[in-house]
């Protein structure tokens, strides 16, 4: 599953800042989710509870924050949005739409005691 090696990703990011930063306890982890990442976040955030199981971030809560997609549009010849992964332009209906933004997922920041 796609959505548990995030999920470890994110747990070692977790870890790697606790441990350098001598933080305390992990409340919770605020993740950047592009639209265009084709990340399920019901998926995600089951295998986030998962694999922080054992860690300074065991039953911490995941927090999503939605990225807008974007994508260059080789008709219009501009950057357009675009809300999923292989939508037509929304202003000529074209499909050769290059995505651009919102393409990833990132831990943005988290929130300690
Ligand atoms: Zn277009």
């Amino acid at each position: 599953m796609h959505e548990m090696s995030l999920a470890e990703g994110i747990r070692s990011i977790v870890d790697d800042a606790v441990s350098s930063q001598q933080l305390g306890r992990v409340r919770s982890v605020v993740v950047e989710i592009g639209e265009l990442s084709a990340v399920e976040v019901d998926a995600l955030a089951f295998c986030f509870e998962a694999v922080m199981k054992g860690g300074p971030a065991e039953g911490a809560r995941m927090e999503v924050v939605r990225v807008p997609g974007s994508g260059w549009c080789m008709q219009c010849a501009q950057t357009v949005v675009v809300s999923r992964l292989y939508d037509p332009c929304p202003q000529c209906g074209s499909y050769q739409v290059q995505p651009t933004g919102g393409t990833e997922m990132r831990v943005r920041e988290l929130e300690v005691d």
